[in-house]
């Protein structure tokens, strides 16, 4: 069976990987790790375990557990702080029992995943969001301020994209405030590219997504403090059991993750930054557009191609263009961050070689014969 069979149009992502457009692309290896993971049975038990060393290894932490995304993670990581490893507490969630569950977390960062609230995912591990300070502004004051005992955990969201920081509370003084209180940290660091620095923060729980940086299938996984861990383990006899990931992801994951980190980050920076100079070059001489690579905002090592859009002799605006992209075949999604100021983007993480010759493609297509 493929996807034409069923009358699926093929898409390519400029958008980097997201869940709505199917996570990211596969490698040969890791097409071929979960090929393997199939033939056969396994105690499952024993592969969580195993699997969550290796990613505890990698990521410098006291343990890690699989997921299947890091919108179960959010969940899982809240019943844990909320029900520990109690049988009885963790089976009768989302419903606390009269357990302390408020999940404090700055108003900017009560966010939403392509259409699905953080707050939700809060709820379904049996926590309730207190949301405090305003969408662009929280003082750290009124975190410690917002903490009583009936406090289960703070979230703090790392992503730039999604989260406001700009005069937010800072990861560090989150941490300090959770220290202070006794409160455990979780961190959604769901897309980061760095294994590392998030668990090294002195966050209590951080979360990561496997298809959004990582190159693996739907998956992910928290890692973290090892009471935590087997706590968030224990939730699949719970709330987590319709989440469970099954052993052909989490090879695919473990092979990923393997893959993933014999490049360094500088390598794959330098690598992209390159790749996409070559194309800024290509796309240039089409009229209509000016190109330029530009660093990611947020300091990331990501580099990506603008496109500013010029509309008079482009014949149409930044908008329009990047909707007949999607509306064409195969369907190209262009970053749409910069819209609003008649700019685009070309970000190659997820974008295949194949994927980059019909964005080239499709832009010429729709930009020929519409110069003055
Ligand atoms: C994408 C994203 C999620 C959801 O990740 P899934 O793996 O699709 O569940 C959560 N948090 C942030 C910040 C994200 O960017």
């Amino acid at each position: 069976m493929e996807y034409r069979d069923i009358g699926i149009r093929p898409v390519v992502t400029a958008q980097a990987n997201s869940t709505p457009l199917g996570g990211c692309t596969l490698s040969e290896g890791v097409v071929a790790a979960m090929g393997n993971a199939a033939k056969c049975h396994v105690n499952m038990d024993e592969l969580w375990q195993a699997a969550g060393d290796f990613m505890a290894e990698v990521t410098g932490t006291e343990g890690a557990c699989p997921i299947t995304g890091a919108a179960a993670g959010m969940a899982i990581s809240v019943a844990a702080c909320i029900a520990g490893t109690d049988a009885l507490s963790i089976q009768r969630l989302p419903d606390a029992g009269g357990l302390p569950n408020e999940i404090v977390l700055q108003k900017g960062h009560s966010i939403s995943y392509g259409g699905a609230p953080i707050t939700q995912m809060i709820a379904l591990g049996g926590g309730r969001a207190v949301e405090v300070g305003a969408v662009n502004e929280t003082p750290a004051s009124h975190i410690a301020g917002a903490i009583t005992e009936r406090t289960a955990a703070l979230v703090y969201v790392t992503s730039h994209t999604h989260a406001v920081h700009r005069k937010g509370v800072s990861l560090d003084e989150m941490i300090a405030v959770g220290r202070e209180h006794g409160v455990p940290v979780i961190v959604d660091a769901a897309g980061e590219e760095d294994l590392r620095r998030w668990p090294a923060s002195g966050a209590d729980l951080v979360i990561y997504s496997g298809p959004k940086a990582l190159g693996a299938p739907t998956s992910g996984f928290v890692c973290g403090r090892a009471d935590l861990i087997a706590a968030c383990r224990a939730q699949y006899h719970g709330i987590a059991r319709p989440m469970k990931v099954g052993k052909e992801n989490l090879l695919g994951l473990l092979q990923a993750i393997r893959e993933y980190t014999s490049v360094t980050a500088d390598e794959r920076a330098e690598a992209q930054r390159v790749r996409m100079a070559r194309l800024s070059d290509r796309l240039d001489r089409i009229s209509g557009l000016s190109t330029r690579v530009i660093r990611d905002e947020s300091g990331r090592g990501i580099y990506r191609v603008l496109l500013t859009i010029d509309p008079m002799t482009a014949g149409r605006n930044a908008t329009t263009l990047a909707r007949e992209m999607v509306d064409g075949t195969p369907s190209v999604y262009l970053r749409d961050f910069k819209m609003h100021l008649g700019q685009l983007e070309v970000d190659p993480r997820g974008l295949t070689a194949d994927g980059e010759e019909a964005v080239v493609r499709r832009l010429e297509e729709l930009l020929r014969g519409k110069t003055s």
